[in-house]
């Protein structure tokens, strides 16, 4: 038996393939967490991460193994950035790449300059020394730009999924206020508002103004019919947005759309049963 044929590894171009998918996605979601963030705690790493990801990505795509040093580890982003400025013509103060990629046109301008001082301006900061700062406007702006290279074209991808997290945590944040909020109300006060009446005075008063409204419905935390709807889903799926009158519990327009949307997928997948 060949035991060495049992082992024999993936092939290289599917690790290729993973490196280029990888870098992409770092580039992109360091990029869209300095963005929505730019003086978040290790915005300097951040950056860094970002700018060395996106310019391996780029050298590797015109240059495939360029972006490595003879040991086979990936350049610094200083060093990508110099071998860049020896491949790449000035063009004012930027360095252009441009092509052809499955049939459209692309053109990407590096500011060079500009994301040279960024790495001499957070440097220090990334290795816990004294003088540097955090990557400035312009900085954050260069990095950005990177993005309109074929090889990346990650950051709206990256900062969809960093404002999803951002909506769920601050709707799981609205539960455990509620939560906590019920927790410090009397035995009494609690026995009130379980009370079928006690929703009556949140909803209008005319019959007829009653009938067009949503209503109430089952809270999603305190699971009172206390929920006050004030906007409907566009799904029609009756995830509404609103305030629990019990618990103080409020589903944004946001969270509602999303959690629809998912009812909605799971709905139609049912279907296909
Ligand atoms: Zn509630």
């Amino acid at each position: 038996m060949n035991v060495r044929r049992s082992v024999k590894p993936k092939p290289a171009t599917v690790h290729v393939e993973e490196t280029r998918w990888q870098r992409r996605r770092e580039y992109g979601e360091c990029t869209a967490a300095l963005v929505m963030n730019p003086e978040a705690n290790g915005a300097e790493g951040l950056f860094n991460q970002a700018l060395s990801n996106g310019l391996a990505a780029i050298v590797g795509h015109h240059w495939p193994g360029r972006e490595r040093k003879g040991d086979g580890r990936v350049k610094s982003a200083a060093a990508l950035l110099a071998f860049i400025n020896g491949k790449v013509r000035r063009r004012g103060s930027m360095r252009v790449l441009e092509g052809r990629t499955q049939g459209y046109r692309w053109r990407t301008a590096l500011a060079t300059k500009t994301l040279a001082d960024g790495i001499r301006r957070t440097d220090p900061g990334r290795h816990g020394t004294e003088g540097g700062s955090p990557p400035g406007k312009q900085h954050i702006d260069a990095l950005v730009k990177l993005d309109t290279h074929p090889s990346l074209r990650s950051m709206g991808e990256a900062l969809r999924d960093e404002g999803w997290m951002h909506m769920v945590a601050s709707d799981r944040e609205a539960r455990v206020r509620a939560l906590t909020y019920v927790a410090k109300l009397s035995k009494e006060e609690w026995a009130r508002r379980q009370d079928p009446d006690y929703v009556e005075d949140y909803l209008p008063f005319d019959p007829k103004e009653r009938d067009s409204s949503f209503g109430a419905d089952a809270c999603p935390v305190c699971d009172l019919e206390t929920f006050i709807i004030e906007e409907a889903d566009s799904f029609g799926i009756g995830i509404g947005a609103g305030t629990c009158r019990a618990c103080g519990y409020t589903r944004t327009p946001e969270m509602a759309e999303d959690e629809a949307m998912d009812a909605k997928i799971e709905y139609e997948m049912s279907k296909g049963d």
